[in-house]
């Protein structure tokens, strides 16, 4: 299941968190996109042993991921399952039936 990210019907740019209002445009009329791989930019290690990443999407925003085995320049498959595992970068997301989820209800 690749991560999904909310896109601008008026301007089609693609966002990730989502937001209330286009900062491209202005427009509040939004569909989904869906990021299925990236690019791992930097990664850190955290003092528990979780790796974090900013990891840029194809044809989405920079956003931050954490990742399991992937260096620097390596590409990973975006997912919102956090159960992924290796090979995957895990974009967390609020309650998908949250409307700050941003994805359209009939697109889920
Ligand atoms: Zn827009």
């Amino acid at each position: 299941m690749s991560a999904t990210a909310q896109k601008c019907r008026r301007c089609d740019a693609v966002l990730f968190p989502a937001r209330l209002l286009c900062p491209g445009c202005g427009g509040d009329d939004f569909g989904r996109a869906v990021l299925d791989k990236g690019t791992v930019e930097q990664s850190t290690t955290l003092s528990d042993g979780t790796v974090m990443a900013t990891v840029l999407p194809d044809g989405g925003p920079r956003l931050i991921a954490r990742i399991y085995d992937t260096a620097p320049g390596g590409r990973v498959a975006l997912t919102h399952d956090p159960a992924a595992g290796p090979g995957h970068a895990y974009v967390p997301i609020p309650d998908p039936a949250s409307p700050a989820a941003g994805i359209p209800q009939e697109e889920r």
